[in-house]
């Protein structure tokens, strides 16, 4: 079996989303900030 990862990533300030399957080192940045993961089914805010 594969334990692949699915995570989405996004953006607080431009609100774009990487869906990102590999779970690996680094982080991803945009707009200078880095970007938070979307949990699933979280949708409200802090
Ligand atoms: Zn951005």
């Amino acid at each position: 079996m594969s334990s692949r990862v699915d995570r989405i990533y996004f953006c607080r300030i431009c609100g774009n989303e990487v869906k990102f399957t590999k779970d690996g080192g680094g982080k991803l940045v945009c707009c200078d900030e880095e970007m938070r993961i979307k949990k699933e089914g979280f949708d409200g805010e802090e």
